[in-house]
Formats: structure tokens, C-alpha cells, sequence
């Protein structure tokens, strides 16, 4: 079964989680230490985040974290469950996707997640690679082409070379940062669904108001695929500022209050698993399809979540 399929058939509330590459040089041990404890609550799936080039202090522009696909076989072979590497638009050419892609298909993935991605810079705005693709929509129909046996070279191999990826895209409670408004935005996500995506991960939100009210308008604007709520528990007390920052989000002024007043990054961490758990209880009975957890460094939050709120 895709991923799709099975959030689409889901009959109670599942769970999937994403994990980050390894830093450049580092093994693979870290990757095992936060799937090997939530392996016993069942993931239906685990996301393989992606991450372009940077510029280091040199202003040398490296990547950091490659190896998405090489991380996504790993899991896939040692944990036996669907895995969904991310596929950015951002420092690619289509060329170079069409290649990223054929491993994934030679390597049976056919789980992708498909963005957009960020600007080398957070200082600046966006820019496409002059032949890649601009947004997450046009790497879908970069997709959807394969998926007909229609490569870049203009070569039509019909059914005998096509692809069978399913994909997942992102969505925005609190609208995406560079949007006029949330309803554009909406407008956008639907292109992005009209092009084939077949569910909707969120961005991560504090306040699940945002989220109800995200699935309201996606449904008035027609949209009708899963729409599955990202959670993320915090971690450290310098996310009060650096989550809004860096993810144009916001934080309940209850929230925010409490993690101001912690004077170390265990109190935080306890605010941020109880702030978690009330979410993820409330998002259950509502019977969302399925809870994604960004686990990053968090592995052991993410479990007292899942006991919590499962
Ligand atoms: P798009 O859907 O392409 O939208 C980007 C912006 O352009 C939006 O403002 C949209 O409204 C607008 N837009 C779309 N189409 C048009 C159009 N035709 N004309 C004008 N405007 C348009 N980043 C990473 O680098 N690596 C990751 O692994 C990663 N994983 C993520 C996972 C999730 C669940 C989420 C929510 C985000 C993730 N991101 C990741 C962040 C993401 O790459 C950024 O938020 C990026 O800025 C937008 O990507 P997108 O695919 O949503 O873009």
C-alpha cells in the first residue's frame, strides 16, 4: 500500500514520524537511537527529511546533511516499513531530480514527500535553479510525467518505464511566510493537489484552532485529500524565539509564558511534552487519520506523546 493509501484507510488514529540525515561524517547510530523506541508503537511510515547546500564561513556553499536516499534505503530495509524521502525544488535542476527519482524507483521507493524547499540565504527570497523547478506544484508534474514513462530527453517510454510514486505535500496553518494571505495560499495547495499530491502533512502549529480551521478551508476551496496534522514537541527553552522565527508561526500566549519563565531546557522539554500531549489528545478525538511527529533530537518526548495520547 502507498502512503496514501494507507492514511486514506485508516480506521483509528495512526502515527508516521520524520528523522533528519545524519550530519556530514556522522554514521547512522543516531538514526537507530530515535527509531528504535517508537518502533513499538507501530509508525505507518517515516519521512526522510531533505536538505540543500548552505554557505559555510568561507562562503563556500556545502551541504550539510546529504543522503536522504541513502538513509531512506537503510530504514526501509532494516525497519521494513514504507519510507518517504523529501524531494526539493530549491538547488536542484530537473536533470539532476529525473536522477534522484530513477534511484528511488531502481531502489522500489516510490513514497515521496515534494517541496519546494527554502533560499540558500533566509536572508533572501527564493530563487529557482535557472532549469529546475520553481515550486513544489511543477516538481509534482515533473512526477506525474514519469509516472507516464515521459523523461526530460523527451524519450516516451509509455508503460514499460513508468514510474509509480505516490506523493505528499506540504500545507500551512498559519499560511505559508512568503503568501499574501492564507487564502492564496489555500489556492496554491489545491494546484499542488490538482497536480497530483494525495495528502497534506502541516506545518507544525501550537494552537490546534489553527489547524481546524486550516481543514475548513481547505474543504470549502475543494481540496479533499487527507490532511494530516504535523506535531512538534519543544525541546529547548530558545524555541520560544526561534520556532516563530525560523517557521513564521506562533506560539499561545500560555505557552509562551510558561517557556519564558523555565530557567533550563529540561523544564522546557517537560512544558513542551505536556503541550504536545494536550494537542495530540484533542487532534484524536477529533479522529484526525494520523498524527506526524517531527522527532528530530526528541525521540523520548515523542514516545510519553504516543503513550499519552494513543
Ligand atoms: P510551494 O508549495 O511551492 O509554495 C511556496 C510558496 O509559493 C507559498 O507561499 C505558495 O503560496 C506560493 N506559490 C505556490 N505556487 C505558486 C504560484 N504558481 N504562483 C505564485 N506563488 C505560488 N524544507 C526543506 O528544505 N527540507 C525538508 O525536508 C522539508 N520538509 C518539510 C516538511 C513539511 C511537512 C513542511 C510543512 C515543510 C517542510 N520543509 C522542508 C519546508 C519547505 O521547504 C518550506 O516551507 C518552503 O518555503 C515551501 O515549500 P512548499 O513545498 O510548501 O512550497
Amino acid at each position: 500500500m502507498s502512503v496514501a493509501e494507507i492514511i486514506q484507510s485508516a480506521k483509528k488514529t495512526l502515527f508516521s514520524f520524520e528523522i533528519l540525515p545524519p550530519l556530514k561524517g556522522k554514521g547512522l547510530e543516531s538514526i537507530y537511537n530515535t527509531i528504535n523506541p517508537l518502533m513499538d508503537f507501530g509508525p505507518k511510515f517515516i519521512n526522510i527529511t531533505s536538505h540543500r547546500e548552505v554557505y559555510d564561513a568561507n562562503n563556500n556553499r556545502v551541504r550539510r546533511r546529504p543522503g536522504t536516499v541513502a538513509v531512506a534505503a537503510v530504514v526501509a530495509q532494516q525497519y521494513g516499513i514504507p519510507v518517504v524521502p523529501h524531494i526539493l525544488c530549491g538547488g536542484f535542476s530537473r536533470k539532476e531530480t529525473e536522477y534522484v527519482l530513477i534511484d528511488l524507483n531502481f531502489l522500489g521507493i516510490t513514497d515521496i514527500f515534494a517541496l519546494r524547499g527554502d533560499s540558500i540565504k533566509h536572508s533572501e527570497p527564493y530563487k529557482a535553479e535557472p532549469d529546475g523547478n520553481t515550486y513544489a506544484r511543477d516538481l509534482l508534474v515533473q512526477i506525474a510525467d514519469m509516472n507516464k514513462g515521459k523523461y526530460l530527453d523527451d524519450s516516451d517510454f509509455g508503460t514499460s518505464l513508468a514510474t509509480k510514486f505516490s506523493c505528499g505535500v506540504a500545507g500551512y496553518p498559519e499560511k505559508h511566510y512568503a503568501a499574501v494571505n492564507l487564502e492564496s495560499d489555500i489556492r496554491n495547495l489545491k494546484a499542488k493537489v490538482d497536480a497530483g499530491a494525495q495528502y497534506i502533512i502541516t506545518q507544525m502549529f501550537f494552537d490546534n484552532a489553527h489547524y481546524f480551521n486550516f481543514v475548513k478551508q481547505c474543504r470549502a476551496e475543494g481540496i479533499t485529500v487527507p490532511i494530516v496534522p504535523g506535531i512538534k514537541p519543544i525541546g529547548f527553552k530558545n524555541q520560544v524565539d526561534v520556532l516563530p522565527q525560523l517557521f513564521h508561526l506562533s506560539l499561545p500566549q500560555e505557552l509562551e509564558k510558561s517557556l519564558r519563565a523555565c530557567t533550563n531546557d529540561e523544564d522546557a522539554r517537560k512544558i513542551g511534552t505536556e503541550w504536545a500531549i494536550m494537542q495530540a489528545k484533542e487532534l484524536v478525538a477529533h479522529n484526525v487519520p494520523l498524527l506526524h511527529l517531527y522527532t528530530y533530537s526528541s525521540a523520548q518526548q515523542c514516545v510519553d506523546i504516543l503513550k499519552a495520547a494513543l
